[in-house]
Order: C-alpha cells, then sequence, then structure tokens
C-alpha cells in the first residue's frame, strides 16, 4: 500500500568514499516526506535506492516497502508501485496524448483526458479521435519545462501508484507557472506515500515529515512546526 521503511542504509558509489551512512527512517502510508540538505548530502541517493538503480549489499540494511525488503520484489513489480516526477522529463517526439499514456496498457482517450485535467493541463487537451496513438497536436519535444512536467504529472496519475519519488527543479520555473504546477502536484501526491527532495518552501511547509541530510546522515528530522521550534 506503500509504507516505506529504510533500516540503517549505507552505501557507496565507488566503496572508498559515504553516500550514505546508517540512515533509518519510515514512511507511512500516504505520508509526505521531504528531504532537505546542502548539495551532496545524500538526497538523491535515497530516492536512487528505493528505485533500484543501485542495489544495497549484504549487510548495508535494508529497504522495504509494505514490510517486503524491495530485493525480493521484482524489478518490474517495484517500478509499477513507485512514480517518478523527475526535474526534466525526457519525452517522445509524438503527441501529448500519446506521451501521457505510453506505458498504460488499455487507457481510453477518456483516462487520458481525465489525466491532463487533474494535472491542470485544460489549455492543453487535444482530441484523441483514433485513440492517443494519433500522432496529432503539440509535440512533446517541444513543450517547455513547467508543460513537460505537467505531461510527467498527467502520466504518473495514470499510472496510479501508491508511491512517489519527486525531484523538484532547482532550475525555478517562473512564478505563475510554478503555481499551476503545484495544484497538479497537489492532486497527484494526495493519497500516495510521498519522498521529495524539496527545494519549494511550500512543499516542505506542507510535509508531514521532514528529514534534514548532512554528508550522508539523517542530522534532524520532524514536522516544520517541531524542526522551527529547535532553533
Ligand atoms: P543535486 O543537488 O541536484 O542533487 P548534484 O550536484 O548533487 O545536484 O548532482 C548532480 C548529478 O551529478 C547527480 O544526479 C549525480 O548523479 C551526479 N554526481 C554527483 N556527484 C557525483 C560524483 N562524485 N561522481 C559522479 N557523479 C556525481
Ligand atoms: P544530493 O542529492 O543531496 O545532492 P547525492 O545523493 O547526489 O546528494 O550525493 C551523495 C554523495 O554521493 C555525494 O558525495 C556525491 O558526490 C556522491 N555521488 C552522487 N552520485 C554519484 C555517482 N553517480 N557516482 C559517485 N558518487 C556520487
Amino acid at each position: 500500500d506503500g509504507e516505506i521503511e529504510f533500516d540503517n542504509v549505507n552505501f557507496s558509489y565507488d566503496g572508498r568514499t559515504t553516500a550514505l551512512n546508517g540512515v533509518s527512517f519510515k514512511v507511512p502510508k500516504g505520508a509526505s516526506v521531504a528531504l532537505v540538505g546542502e548539495s551532496g548530502a545524500g538526497k538523491s541517493t535515497i530516492l536512487r535506492l528505493l528505485y533500484r538503480f543501485y542495489d544495497l549489499g549484504e549487510g548495508d540494511g535494508r529497504i522495504l516497502i509494505d514490510g517486503q525488503d524491495i530485493r525480493d520484489v521484482t524489478q518490474k513489480s517495484l517500478r509499477q508501485a513507485i512514480g517518478v516526477v523527475p526535474q526534466d522529463s525526457i519525452l517522445f517526439n509524438s503527441s501529448i496524448g500519446y506521451n501521457i499514456g505510453y506505458g498504460k496498457l488499455g487507457a481510453t482517450p477518456e483516462d487520458i483526458e481525465a489525466a491532463a485535467k487533474s494535472a491542470q493541463m485544460h489549455e492543453r487537451i487535444i482530441s484523441f479521435p483514433d485513440g492517443y496513438e494519433t500522432k496529432v497536436g503539440e509535440r512533446g519535444v517541444r513543450l517547455s519545462g513547467g508543460e513537460k512536467q505537467r505531461v510527467a504529472i498527467a502520466r504518473t496519475l495514470l499510472k496510479n501508484p501508491p508511491i512517489l519519488l519527486l525531484d523538484e527543479a532547482t532550475s525555478a520555473l517562473d512564478t505563475s507557472t510554478e503555481k499551476d504546477i503545484q495544484k497538479a502536484l497537489q492532486n497527484l501526491v494526495q493519497g500516495r506515500s510521498s519522498l521529495s527532495i524539496a527545494h519549494r518552501l511550500s512543499t516542505i511547509a506542507s510535509a508531514d515529515v521532514i528529514l534534514v541530510l548532512k554528508d550522508g546522515q539523517i542530522v534532524e528530522q520532524g514536522s516544520h512546526k517541531e524542526l522551527l521550534a529547535h532553533d
């Protein structure tokens, strides 16, 4: 259902330097967790390990989803359970509808339109007379950064995974685009467990738990209110 646990996780990319050092935390089902910390603190590494871009060695701790070690889950079912919205999505040189529906077998044009709406793409909805594979409408590759993010959000809404990994762009979008994206992200995050590399203050403030990382370790954790009370 989307409960995540990191249990004493250690990780090194090169066998010499430490990327994560004894990291333990839980994300209860449906909760949102914001990862904050300087560049190099280990935020991306946490997301990459959960998605199994890299595997933990024996004795380097465990990562569990709903109590099950992710090394015992097939890559395919793991990736079905996890949706990723990266900073910068690479889209196919095809219609927006195709880009949204890609990977979701049996999605109808209505499903795609509904996902596009939830991703705040009202003004961008195109018709799919012969289904979403029709190569009509605007091409994914020509979209702006904000529009690409909305396509990624719509695609993830359609996939409907219990877990979300979000990497917020450090390269700022303009303010009005940013606001639209925020609404779309709220629709996406609602009811799912999420781990976000958080740069936006609004994401940090609205997270259920904030994990502060430094040099591969969690140095503080708590709600926004709790962390403010510490200072
Ligand atoms: P961010 O703060 O957005 O995570 P970073 O500067 O930490 O940006 O990293 C950008 C990318 O560069 C990361 O996705 C990572 O894969 C890569 N990277 C970071 N450090 C190293 C390194 N020491 N060796 C190789 N690649 C690295
Ligand atoms: P953050 O996302 O917080 O910026 P990362 O998780 O990317 O931090 O990096 C944690 C540590 O791992 C840093 O010391 C970084 O240089 C190193 N690192 C990240 N990616 C790579 C990589 N692909 N190869 C080698 N070292 C990396």
